[in-house]
């Protein structure tokens, strides 16, 4: 099963819908594999899952981490 999902690049409509990117991406910030949850710090570019080889990553939003 090597099914990939390519047109995540497009904008997001639904405001409800998380952030993805795909690997090969340039990227920095918190990810998290959207097929197996691996949890990733990128630097610059994003890559391959190494536990699934999954490419896409969801965007982990640093929001509501600390509150004044
Ligand atoms: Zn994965």
């Amino acid at each position: 099963m090597a099914r990939v999902a390519i047109d995540l690049e497009e904008t997001v409509e639904d405001p409800g819908l998380t952030d993805f990117s795909v690997a090969g991406s340039n990227a920095s910030g918190d990810f998290r594999c959207a097929d197996c949850g691996y949890g990733a710090v990128v630097q610059q570019v994003l890559p391959p899952c190494p536990m699934c080889q999954g490419t896409v990553w969801e965007r982990r939003e640093p929001r509501a981490a600390h509150s004044d």
